[in-house]
């Protein structure tokens, strides 16, 4: 199965997973472009407008945090961005791709090569190894079981875990090591952008600065991560914020505006 263009995924090279990937389109393309972007929720209680003309831009190794109170809209835009929602009006291109115009299977496909999600919960597998849990995304592929466990183990060293681990249970893991099993096996597939939703939500911060620390290591890599909190300590790390509010983009003077015309009393930051 083929999408709209040309794509082939090349095999890492050189011991190198987070190596750079050709793009369909010249460097100054965003990697993520969302266009006035409206997403209304229809239920018996009625319509409800989550995500109010979002507009958004994400270059190629940018490391970008979107922070916002809960019922804000994040989960919502997340899910737009892992072309797991469809947005009710506006356009999202995703590597200069119009998502609107796929399949579901072309979605599936989409989602499966060019997306990684790490997620708050980790969502491993219990019961399976550490190795296992990372090949996972590589199942339906007709890579090679050799190549398959090359590219785990590469992923697996690139967030910083050691090999004495990739034989255990992930249920035996800390969870500062099951996150950062978590971003190996999103990381499996060489995608274009990690997407990750709260991801030290579940961790002290201690931990939540090592698994940080890796998706700053990722981004000089050449990655693009769009990061979803509502802590601002954890948006330093990043490049730049975004702020949500009522399913409105904000930027950080828009924000700072907002705040200040509260009286200061905007979201409660300090
Ligand atoms: P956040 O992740 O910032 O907490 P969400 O994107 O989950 O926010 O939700 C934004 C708003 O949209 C909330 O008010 C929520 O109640 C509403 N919402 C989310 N999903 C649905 C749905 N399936 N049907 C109706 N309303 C929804
Ligand atoms: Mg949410």
């Amino acid at each position: 199965m083929a999408i709209g263009y040309n794509r082939t995924t090349p095999a890492p090279t050189g011991g190198q997973v987070l190596g750079a990937h050709p793009a369909p389109s010249t460097s100054s393309t965003p990697v993520i472009d969302v266009r006035n972007v409206f997403r209304i929720y229809e239920s018996a209680a009625g319509y409800f407008t989550a995500l109010r003309g979002v507009s958004l831009q994400v270059m190629r190794g940018e490391f970008l945090c979107i922070m916002g109170p809960s019922g804000s809209g994040k989960s919502t835009l997340m899910n737009t961005l892992g072309c797991l929602d469809t947005p009710t009006s506006g356009t999202y291109l995703l590597e200069g791709l119009d998502v609107s115009t796929l399949s579901d299977d072309e979605l599936a496909e989409l989602r499966a090569t060019r997306l990684g999600f790490v997620f708050q919960s980790f969502n491993l597998l219990p019961r399976a190894t550490v190795l296992r849990n990372v090949m996972l995304p590589l199942t339906y592929t007709d890579i090679p079981k050799s190549e398959r466990t090359k590219r785990a183990v590469r992923a697996l060293t690139s967030v910083g875990l050691p090999p004495e681990y990739f034989d255990h249970y992930s249920n035996e893991l800390s969870g500062g090591q099951m996150q950062r099993v978590a971003i190996a096996r999103a990381l499996v597939n060489d995608p274009a952008v990690i997407l990750a939703d709260e991801p030290t939500g579940n961790l002290d911060s201690a931990t939540g600065e090592m698994v940080l620390k890796t998706f700053v290591r990722l981004r000089e890599a050449g990655k693009t991560i769009v990061l979803i909190t509502h802590d601002p300590e954890v948006c330093a790390w990043g490049d730049r914020t975004m702020h949500i509010r009522d399913g409105r983009l904000l930027s950080d003077e828009e924000e700072r505006a907002v705040v200040e015309a509260h009286g200061g009393t905007g979201r409660g930051r300090t």
